[in-house]
């Protein structure tokens, strides 16, 4: 990589916000580029009639009081604060983490900890970069569980299955034209799929009809030794705002 090159790819990193990098060996794939992507290739095709997940003229708001003081699952043991979600309900994009840590356990918000300011940054920094007026406040942000598990702990197949009738009604009332999985769990309770998150990110799969776009999840991305990851997150980023904004 020569001095020009070096500025650049600082400059990319900086005015997304990301102010300390570390030394590393050249990402095999050179300088983040715009990628010449098709805007939605192939994706399986929905059947026709699907059955509602939800109940008529369902809302936000009736979701979370039927959420009520939730004991459907062990997860309500160590609880704080059960974190519902955040944002904008009529978001257009809707972005789905695996579970609350412990800051969105003590808030009761989703992404405020350590992870939830990489995802802010990359969200905003994207937007920016690519002449977009997008905040975190515009878009809507939840997770599959509702509640922390101990330890951080990835949540467990039956933990998912019941917090996961309430992540189907939200993206049903929400009625968002894409969603972001966040890591393999989102990836898995949106998609079906078991593939790891390298070989998903970056592509399209389907929530019902409801394209859904899968990259990595913040907390991969804050190691230290990630960097080949990070640009391929944004690329991923860049990609799923352009198909929802344009
Ligand atoms: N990680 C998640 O998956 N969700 C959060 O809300 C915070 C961290």
């Amino acid at each position: 990589m020569n001095a020009d090159q070096l500025r650049q790819y600082l400059e990319f990193y900086q005015d997304l916000g990301i102010k300390t990098l570390y030394r590393h060996t050249v990402p095999a794939g050179g300088l983040p580029v715009a990628a010449d992507e098709v805007p939605l290739p192939e994706m399986p095709k929905t059947p026709e009639s699907l059955p509602s997940l939800a109940p008529d003229n369902d809302t936000l708001f009736q979701i979370l009081a039927d959420i009520g003081d939730c004991r459907r699952c062990r997860l309500h043991e160590g609880r704080t604060k059960l974190v519902f979600g955040v944002g904008n309900e009529k978001s257009p994009l809707v972005f789905v983490g695996e579970g609350p840590g412990a800051d969105e356990d003590a808030q009761g918000i989703p992404f405020v900890g350590r992870a939830g300011q990489l995802l802010t940054q990359m969200i905003e920094g994207t937007a920016k970069k690519e002449g977009m007026d997008l905040r975190r406040d515009d878009i809507y942000i939840c997770n599959v569980v509702k509640c922390r598990p101990p330890g951080n702990r990835t949540p467990e197949l039956d933990e998912m299955e019941i917090c996961g009738q309430f992540l189907y009604r939200q993206l049903s009332a929400i009625k968002p034209k894409a969603i972001c999985a966040l890591g393999g769990t989102a990836a898995r309770a949106l998609t079906g799929h078991k593939e790891g998150v390298t070989k998903m990110r970056g592509r399209w799969f389907k929530w019902r009809d409801v394209p859904v776009m899968v990259t990595y999840h913040p907390s991969y991305l804050l190691r230290p030794y990630n960097q080949d990851a990070k640009r391929e997150a944004w690329m991923d980023l860049k990609k799923l705002l352009h198909f929802v904004y344009d």
